[in-house]
Formats: C-alpha cells, sequence, structure tokens
C-alpha cells in the first residue's frame, strides 16, 4: 500500500494490537505500520464487527502546498483536506470559500460563486486564460449540479450543503491546480524575468519585456 503521509509504497509492515477492558480482549484491535520512507505511523482500529477505520492519518496528503501560495489561502484548503474523511459536506464548504477567495483575489467579482467560475471560464486575455486543461476541468463545475444550484454569496460562504464524498474531493483537486496556476507559475516566471533581466543589466542592456 501506499504510505498516506508522503505517498511512497511501502510494504505491509504491519503490528497488530487489541485493546482490552478489564484483562479481556474487547473484540476492537489495531494495526500499525511504520513507513519506511518517512518513518510516520499508520494505524487502523477494527471493531468487534470487523469494520476498520484508519485513525492515523486522518486524511491521505496530497502533497505540499506551493510557497507562493498565501496562508489565508492555504489555510482553508489544509483543513478542507483534513476535514474530507470526516465531513465532505464540511470540506466542500471550506473548498468552495478558498476558491472564492482566489478568484476575488484576481478580479473575477461576480455576485455568486458560480458566476464567477463563469467570468473565470470566459477569460480571454491570453494571459490569464486556463491552460486547456485546467479549462476542461472547471468547466465540469457546471455539471455538478449542488455546485451551480446553492449560489454562494457573502452571507452563504460557509454555508453547508449536501455533497457527495467525490465532488468535495475534486473541488479539492480543483484547488491544487489552480495554485498553480495562479500562484506559484506566475512567480517561478517573475523569478526567471529577475534574473534575466540582471544579467542583462550586468551586460549594459535594457531589460527584457
Ligand atoms: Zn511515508
Amino acid at each position: 500500500m501506499r504510505c498516506s503521509h508522503c505517498l511512497v509504497n511501502f510494504h505491509d509492515n504491519w503490528l497488530p494490537g487489541t485493546f482490552y477492558r478489564r484483562n479481556q480482549p474487547t473484540g476492537w484491535t489495531y494495526h500499525t505500520a511504520a513507513c519506511p520512507a518517512c518513518e510516520r505511523l499508520t494505524i487502523v482500529i477494527e471493531n468487534d464487527d470487523g469494520e476498520q477505520r484508519i485513525v492515523e492519518p486522518i486524511s491521505t496528503s496530497r502533497g505540499p502546498i506551493s510557497n507562493f501560495v498565501p496562508s489565508e489561502i492555504s489555510i482553508d484548503y489544509t483543513e478542507a483536506c483534513n476535514v474530507l474523511p470526516i465531513s465532505p459536506k464540511a470540506s466542500a464548504a471550506l473548498a468552495r470559500r478558498c476558491l472564492q477567495n482566489i478568484l476575488n483575489t484576481f478580479g473575477y467579482k461576480a455576485k455568486d460563486l458560480a458566476k464567477q467560475v463563469d467570468a473565470l471560464i470566459n477569460e480571454t486575455d491570453p494571459k490569464k486564460a486556463l491552460p486547456i486543461g485546467l479549462h476542461e476541468t472547471i468547466d465540469a463545475i457546471r455539471n455538478f449540479g449542488n455546485f451551480s444550484a446553492h449560489p454562494i454569496d457573502e452571507k452563504t460562504t460557509l454555508q453547508v450543503i449536501d455533497v457527495e464524498a467525490e465532488e468535495a474531493e475534486w473541488c479539492l483537486e480543483i484547488l491544487k491546480e489552480l495554485f498553480e496556476h495562479f500562484y506559484e507559475r506566475p512567480a517561478i516566471a517573475a523569478q526567471k524575468k529577475a534574473a534575466l533581466d540582471a544579467k542583462l543589466a550586468a551586460a549594459g542592456k535594457p531589460p527584457s519585456k
């Protein structure tokens, strides 16, 4: 299986354990496995009906968030990831707020989130337009009935609405891609340009366009 902390594959090296009450086994057991790569524990508990639940880590890592994403944005995203296994509704509400904050920051303002997403999809400035793959993914938002059926404005930003777990998960994936589009790629491009301009300046030439 894959380690949910670092996403590296590891061989199952589970150690079993039992929960006792007054020196008698309760029927509840646990299994722990340490990841050889990151050394962190995965802990699974099993009840007397054989139902299993992973209690550590609470959620699967989606990989690190770029340092270029401002903390007020990444906080909502991280929390949305963490609560996903417990409450897809809460996760989706946080993910939507995060999405709305990004769109507000970049000037896609509208009365509700669905219209803001429309504005993003219809962006005509080639410098700002979404790459094709991401454009198609975001366009699929329209296919999630709940997403557009429940307009989200300032008053209802954290409104909890019915969502499927997959929809909540999908929101998080979109966010991860938007982080790249809005924060990471432009920041890296700016760094490269600055480095180039420094070289040009050293050679006595004007900065690049
Ligand atoms: Zn690991």
